[in-house]
Formats: structure tokens, C-alpha cells, sequence
């Protein structure tokens, strides 16, 4: 197939102008009915991959989707763009599946979507045989792998489709590209020499940020008060099921509109939850980590972490729920190493030893990334395995800091010293509680309190001090080794430095000082020494997630939001069904007026433009002349 049938049929059926990366590429494959694997990050635009082709194949395509919830506003999603598709699962009545059935038959569909319980039916599949089917899709695939972070049984189920259909493609799609869930998927799903398309899990519209945890609470109201997030979806997650409720009701008692959404509510009281953050009726639901699987709202404007995750690939998973349709979104974390210990509390209870050892790991992995300077996305793709030259990406905390330093010669220097002095044997907190001038028996033991920076740091804060070390890693002069009981050591480059007595200067401390009571000494006198020191330093924040959307008018944005959620309530489909927040920012910024610019924007196709075109063009051209734009 060449372009120019290619491309018009991505502008009519689904309103976009161009591929995504890799998707043209993927869709090509998929038409010649070999197997393919997709390796695509959360918002990569995976659905396309197989709903494209389905548009062209003369079959049906099968989806195999593990969720109930998922599929049906997949299927909103595709009626609403004129294309035939229809589901199958236990939430559909015996008579609408009957008629189901007799559309398949007649070949009146394009997309039939299952859930994997259905495959086990000997009835169904004998059904499936009775049709055509052209290509077969499995979503969120690694599900069939025990390795992955979501394991189904039922997953299993799918091995029939390859005995069934042998000669049908076969695509498989996930966002979790570990080495073992691949080899698992290919195996279980007996992919036939499947060509893998593997894209960069770098997410650019999402800004990464990590903050100490204090104050965290106020922190996160200025958060939700900001423009970009005030009255859209955010998501918290929480520690515990009590936090989720007590940060809800504390939201609530601020005057926001908060949820508590966890595994202790009943199916019925999940599902309402759910719905009504999808309906844009509830935008915030403080959570734990049971909350997200099956939500592919587009729209996530922030997640924040109230605790620490237990590992880097649960937070890349629940970020990446952010900002799904590439427009900017932010991740906070707020981290304190008094979380790290609350986790390692549950995972001493874990009896396997091997795996106590590995949730140990990915602990202090997690750890290591909070702590660390470097820039945030280089540490995320660079532990999945992605390289990535570049040492800055402008979107998160360490890139997008005031840049200010701090003359940190003598706190940085007994930093070192009490490095060096201990034999490079020791974690963090230990070197912490030594400057710090704690008393414990580890310490008195090690005849450590003799040592001359015994208590030197004392005017700093446990959280500061960890900072300043994360911060000599991140100048790579330190270097955190060990897995298991992680050590700091020494780098080449900070020997030579210990030798060379070059000034340091660090980034300016983010954790809070020590409170008034401790006036500082002689020592840290002059106040310009350690800015940590100064209120203002703290309050001095790079300013967040700047819109990159052009001017768009905010009062005819909300307008238009206004209008979709009214559509989508008569039709009963979520509002991004209607539109996707990227088409009503383009319109509040382009104002189309007539049906070839109203084309024009993003996710306008054909059916869009003639069922909504007029009410959306109206509603602009009265805000137009109220605002006199
Ligand atoms: P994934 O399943 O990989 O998380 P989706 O298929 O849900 O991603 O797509 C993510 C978002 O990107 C959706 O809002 C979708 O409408 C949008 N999208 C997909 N393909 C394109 C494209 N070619 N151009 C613009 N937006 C796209
Ligand atoms: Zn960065």
C-alpha cells in the first residue's frame, strides 16, 4: 500500500495528520499478516498499530484485551470515529451477544474485541472458526507472562489462537520491555519469527520531579492550585489504604474534589470511583498502586507520589499514566528516607528469601534514583537499558534547577573526609549518622565517634546531608556500589579532587533546614554560605511545566471542555471519546471556523467533523465575539 493511500485513511478515520513513531512502520508489517511484537511506552500510541490495519484487512481483526473497562471505551472510541467494532466479554447480555454474533457473521465488523476467558469456551472459539478473521491483536501482552508486574492466568488461554489460526498474524503489544517478559510473550504466544519493534520508553512530555517530603501536603495544594492542573485529572498515590482516605478527606476539607480509591472497597464502589474520575466528574483520587491498570485516560494532568514507590519500574508504570496524549504533564514524588523504612518493615515479613533479596534491590534502587543528581530521565531509561548521550533533558528537577550553587567546600569536604576516614565501607545513612553525631552502638563499635568529623555536620538535616552525598555522586565524585547494602565510594575523579583542593560547589539544598531552633554556629554564620539556609532559597522554584501549546485561550478551552463533557454525558462514553484535550487546546488556539479548518485539527476525521464539527464551531464563534478574540 503507498502513501497516498495510506495517509488519507489516518486523516478520515482517525483525525491525524501523521504517524507516531514507529507506527507507520508497524502498520506496514502488520498488513503483510507476519507476526510482530510491539514495545511501546504508555501514550505511544499502541492501539493504532492494529486499528489501522483492521481498516483495510477485508476480516475481522481479533483484540484480546484483559479488561473490561479498557475495551468498551476502546469501542466508544472507534464507533465514535465510524468504525465498526464490537466486544464480547461478561458484561455484555446473552441477546445483544447473539446479535453480535450475526454482524460478525455478515462481516459487517472490523474490530471484534474479547477478553482472554472467552478463548477458553470451546463454543466461542468453534464460533471464531466459522469466521474470517485477518489479523490478531493481543494487548497489554506481557499479562502472559509470570515475569511481568501483572500476571493472568487466563493470558494463558491465548496459546489456542496459534493452533486455531496458523496462518493468521499475529501481533502482540505491551509497555513493559524487560528481557524475560519478551522472551515469555514470543514463547507463550508462539510468535512466528516476530519482527520487534522496540521504541524509546523516554517520555518527553512528562516532567520529573522529586522533592523532599516535608511539608509535602502544602506542597501538593500549591501543586493542584496551579493552572495547568487546577480542576483536571491528577492522580496521588498513597502509602496505605488509611493515607488514601485521610489525604482524600483533607483534600476535600480544602474545598477539592477527591476520591480514595483502594483494594478494601467493594468491586461496585471501585468501578463508581473509576467512572467518575474517567467522566471528568471526580479529577483527583489519592490511591494506592491498585488504582491505574485499565485506566487509559488521556488527559492525567499529574501524578503524584505521596510515598516512595517500591521500585523504579512501579514508578515508571504509574508516571507514565500521565500525560498519555503527549501533551505536558508532571510527576512528583515526594521522598523521604524515613518511607524507605516503613517498606523495609513489609519486605523483612517476605519469607523467600530470593525474593526478599530482590525486593531489597529494587528498594534501594529506587533509593539510589531519588538521591541521585543526575538528570532523572537519564537514570530512568538508562536502567532500562536505553543509552542516552545526553546528560540533560530540560524536563525534570536536576536539569530544570535555578542552577544557583552553593559554596559547599566545607560541608562537601567532611562529607569526603568521613567517606575516606571509614574505608569506603558504609551506606549513606551511616555516613549521615556520623557527621550528624548520632549515638549508636554501630558507631561507638566502630570507634567511629572519634573520629574529627564526628557530629561536624550537625547543623544540617539528616535529608540534607543525604542530598549533598547525591549530589557528590552526581558530580561524580562518589559512586554508590553494592545492591543488596549499597556502599559509597570513591571515584577516581574524587580522589584526585580530595588531593587537589579545587573549590565545590554544589546545587542549592532543597531539603528544609533545621528548624529555628538551631541558630547556626560560628561556623555557618555567614548565611551565604549554606543558601540552603534561606527561606527564599527554598521558595525559589523553577517554574513548572511551561504550556507548549501556543496561545491557547484558557476561558474558550474550558468552554470547550464544558460542551464535551455535555455530549459525552447524553452519549454516555467518556469526554475523550468525543475529543481528545489536544484537539480542544488546538481549537481554543486555531478557532476554526469553517469545516476545512475545523478538518484540520488534530483528531478531526470525516464522521467527528459532521457530528460535531457544527456544535464546536458554534459554541467557539460565541466565545469568539463574548471575548472579543
Ligand atoms: P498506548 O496504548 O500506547 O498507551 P494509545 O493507543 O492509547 O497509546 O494512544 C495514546 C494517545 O495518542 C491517544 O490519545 C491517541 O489518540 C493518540 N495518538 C495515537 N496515534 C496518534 C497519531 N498518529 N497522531 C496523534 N495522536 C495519536
Ligand atoms: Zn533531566
Amino acid at each position: 500500500m503507498n502513501d497516498t493511500q495510506l495517509f488519507p485513511l489516518l486523516k478520515t478515520h482517525f483525525g491525524f495528520d501523521r504517524f507516531l513513531p514507529l507506527q507507520e512502520e508497524i502498520v506496514r508489517h502488520v498488513l503483510t499478516g507476519r507476526d510482530a511484537m510491539v514495545l511501546m511506552p504508555t501514550g505511544g500510541g499502541k492501539s493504532l498499530c492494529y486499528q489501522f490495519p483492521a481498516l483495510i484487512f477485508d476480516g475481522i481483526t481479533l483484540v484480546v484485551s484483559p479488561l473490561i473497562a479498557l475495551m468498551k471505551d476502546q469501542v466508544d472510541s472507534l464507533t465514535a470515529n465510524g468504525i465498526a467494532a464490537v466486544v464480547i466479554n461478561s458484561s455484555v447480555k446473552s441477546d445483544e451477544i447473539g446479535r453480535i454474533r450475526e454482524s460478525l457473521r455478515r462481516g459487517e465488523v472490523k474490530l471484534l474485541y474479547v477478553a482472554p476467558e472467552r478463548l477458553a469456551l470451546e463454543g466461542f472459539r468453534k464460533f471464531l472458526l466459522g469466521l474470517t478473521i485477518s489479523c490478531i491483536a493481543v494487548d497489554e501482552a506481557h499479562c502472559i507472562s509470570q515475569w511481568g508486574h501483572d500476571f493472568r492466568p487466563e493470558y494463558l488461554n491465548l496459546k489456542n489462537l496459534r493452533t486455531d489460526f496458523p496462518s493468521v498474524g499475529v501481533v502482540a503489544l505491551t509497555a513493559t520491555a524487560t528481557p524475560r517478559v519478551r522472551k515469555d510473550i514470543v514463547e507463550h504466544l508462539h510468535l512466528n519469527n516476530p519482527r520487534i519493534f522496540l521504541s524509546s520508553f523516554n517520555r518527553p512530555n512528562l516532567h520529573y520531579d522529586i522533592r523532599p517530603k516535608d511539608g509535602a501536603f502544602d506542597q501538593m495544594l500549591d501543586l493542584l492550585r496551579l493552572p495547568q492542573h487546577k480542576g483536571r485529572s491528577v492522580i496521588v498515590y498513597c502509602y496505605s489504604r488509611k493515607e488514601t482516605e485521610d489525604l482524600a478527606g483533607k483534600l476535600c476539607a480544602k474545598g477539592f474534589s477527591a476520591e480514595a480509591y483502594h483494594a478494601g472497597l467493594d468491586a461496585q464502589a471501585r468501578h463508581d470511583i473509576q467512572d467518575r474520575f474517567i467522566k471528568d466528574e471526580t479529577p483527583i483520587i489519592t490511591a494506592t498502586i491498585a488504582f491505574g491498570m485499565g485506566i487509559d485516560k488521556p488527559d492525567v494532568r499529574l501524578v503524584v507520589h505521596y510515598a516512595l514507590p517500591s521500585s523504579i519500574e512501579g514508578y515508571y508504570q504509574e508516571t507514565g499514566r500521565a500525560g498519555r496524549d503527549g501533551l505536558p504533564a508532571a510527576c512528583v514524588l515526594f521522598y523521604s528516607y524515613a518511607d524507605k523504612f516503613k517498606q523495609e518493615y513489609f519486605i523483612e515479613k517476605i519469607e523467600d528469601d530470593a525474593e526478599r533479596k530482590r525486593a531489597t534491590e529494587k528498594l534501594n534502587r529506587i533509593v539510589a534514583f531519588c538521591e541521585s543528581a543526575v538528570c532523572r530521565r537519564k537514570f530512568l531509561l538508562e536502567y532500562f537499558g536505553e543509552r542516552r548521550e545526553q546528560e540533560t533533558c530540560g524536563a525534570c528537577d536536576r536539569c530544570v534547577s535555578t542552577g544557583d550553587e552553593f559554596d559547599a567546600d566545607e560541608i562537601g569536604s567532611m562529607v569526603l573526609e568521613c567517606v575516606q576516614k571509614t574505608g569506603e565501607r558504609f551506606g549513606a545513612q551511616y555516613i549521615v549518622d556520623i557527621l550528624r553525631g548520632a549515638v549508636n552502638e554501630r558507631i561507638t563499635r566502630n570507634r567511629h565517634d572519634r573520629l574529627p568529623v564526628y557530629s561536624a555536620g550537625r547543623l544540617f538535616t539528616d535529608p540534607q546531608l543525604r542530598e549533598i552525598i547525591g549530589a557528590l555522586i552526581g558530580k561524580r565524585l562518589l559512586v554508590r556500589t553494592g545492591t543488596e547494602y549499597p556502599i559509597i565510594e570513591f571515584t577516581a575523579l574524587g580522589r584526585t579532587f580530595l588531593e587537589g583542593g579545587e573549590r565545590l560547589m554544589l546545587p542549592i539544598l532543597r531539603s528544609a533546614p533545621a528548624g529555628k531552633a538551631k541558630k547556626p554556629s560560628v561556623q555557618y554564620e555567614d548565611k551565604k554560605k549554606n543558601p540552603s539556609l534561606h527561606p527564599e532559597a527554598r521558595a525559589k522554584k523553577p517554574s513548572l511545566y511551561p504550556d507548549t501549546g501556543g496561545v491557547v485561550n484558557e476561558r474558550l478551552f474550558e468552554e470547550l471542555r464544558a460542551l464535551r463533557k455535555q455530549l459525552a454525558d447524553t452519549r454516555g462514553v467518556p469526554p475523550f471519546v468525543i475529543f481528545a484535550d489536544t484537539s480542544l487546546r488546538e481549537m481554543a488556539r486555531c478557532l476554526p471556523q469553517d469545516e476545512k479548518s475545523f478538518l484540520a485539527i488534530t483528531g478531526v476525521g470525516e464522521l467527528k467533523l459532521k457530528r460535531f464539527g457544527p456544535v464546536f464551531m458554534k459554541t467557539i464563534s460565541e466565545v469568539k465575539s463574548k471575548l472579543r478574540l
